[in-house]
């Protein structure tokens, strides 16, 4: 952690990265990543869902959107999931909050081709994960976005009361099972016909972007916008399991 707040504080003083954030190697170039870890990070501006917005093999809604209809009204993603893309999310998450800068680059356009929207929110953490992380990594993105848009962050919207098991490899109704009251609305007035941009790192089954946005439409948000740094590719192959 205190290897971590030196780093921190290391790039705040110099801005320009002179070593790959994936692999730590040095770049000389001021490049964020060296050229072996670039191509790994794949970036999500080809076909996609105009629901969801992940990688679709056609510009249409994909099936799992058809399924079961999301909660929100669109979302976006700059980043396939996958190989270079987790890699800086798993570090994102463990002390790298400085990575936020280069994400917000990457998610600007995106949520410029969003309607117009109130203000800005994002998943929480429950009060231990946050203690144990330092903070919360949406609401650095949240906040980041929120400088460079000119739209407002309200925080503890939403906020979480306990941690879930772990869900990967569970089904998207394994998951929203296991979701059930983990989330509450913490303010309600702020979100009666408002249109809200809903910002988390991650877009996998959308289980968590579900039960954030059926709650925040139990309060009476008008249109949610649902914004994340990277989404899992849809594979029309594979089973769809609800
Ligand atoms: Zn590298
Ligand atoms: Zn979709």
């Amino acid at each position: 952690m205190i290897k971590n707040f030196f780093k921190s504080v290391f790039y705040a003083i110099f801005p320009k990265n002179f070593t790959c954030d994936i692999c730590g190697e040095e770049t000389f170039d001021g490049n964020n990543l060296c050229e072996k870890c670039k191509p790994t990070v794949k970036f999500n501006n080809g076909v996609t869902c105009p629901v969801c917005g992940r990688k679709n093999v056609i510009s249409e809604i994909c099936m799992e959107c058809k399924a079961l209809a999301p909660q929100f009204d669109k979302a976006y993603s700059p980043l396939i999931y996958g190989d270079g893309s987790s890699a800086l999310i798993g570090k994102f998450k463990k002390g790298s909050g400085y990575l936020k800068d280069y994400f917000c680059d990457l998610m600007i356009q995106g949520v410029k081709s969003f309607p117009e929207f109130d203000f800005i929110t994002y998943i929480p953490v429950t009060k231990k994960t946050k203690y144990k992380r330092g903070y919360n990594q949406a609401r650095l993105l949240a906040r980041e976005l929120s400088k460079r848009l000119n739209v407002k962050v309200i925080d503890d919207v939403l906020i979480k009361l306990h941690d879930t098991e772990e869900q990967k490899g569970l089904s998207k109704r394994k998951r929203l099972e296991n979701l059930k009251g983990c989330f509450r609305v913490h303010k309600r007035k702020e979100c009666k016909g408002k249109r809200i941009l809903l910002v988390d790192d991650i877009l996998t089954t959308g289980a968590t972007a579900d039960e954030a946005c059926k709650l925040l439409r139990g309060a009476k948000a008008k249109k949610i916008y649902f914004i994340t740094v990277a989404s899992v590719e849809y594979k029309p192959e594979r089973e769809i399991i609800l």
